[in-house]
């Protein structure tokens, strides 16, 4: 029998991340060697530790992401990256400095 259940659940998650990545523009190549394919490794938890801008010690889910070419590894965090994203933070955010730039060198 195929593992067709097990492997939709990991599947969906998948395309959220991917899915959110492009809604909020996170398209930039790899900072380490400028390729542009990536792929979405695994969603591991990140345990933070109370003190310094924690104020308790807490689990946060995260996104790994790995750069098909050298490997880098960069994460982010679930709650922030797939929650829509907010009016205000959208009008300040990258997307509207790429558009700026793109009227001014227009
Ligand atoms: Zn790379």
């Amino acid at each position: 029998m195929a593992p067709a259940a097990t492997a939709s659940i990991y599947d969906t998650i998948t395309n959220q991340i991917i899915a959110a990545l492009e809604r909020k523009g996170v398209d930039l190549p790899c900072p380490r060697c400028g390729h542009t394919a990536f792929d979405v490794v695994g969603e591991p938890d990140l345990l933070l530790k109370e003190g310094g801008w924690v104020t308790s010690s807490e689990v946060l889910p995260t996104a790994l992401i790995a750069c098909r070419w050298c490997g880098f590894l960069c994460r982010h965090a679930l709650r922030v990256l797939l929650e829509p994203p907010a009016p205000a933070v959208a009008d300040t955010g990258r997307g509207a400095d790429a558009a700026r730039v793109a009227q001014a060198e227009a």
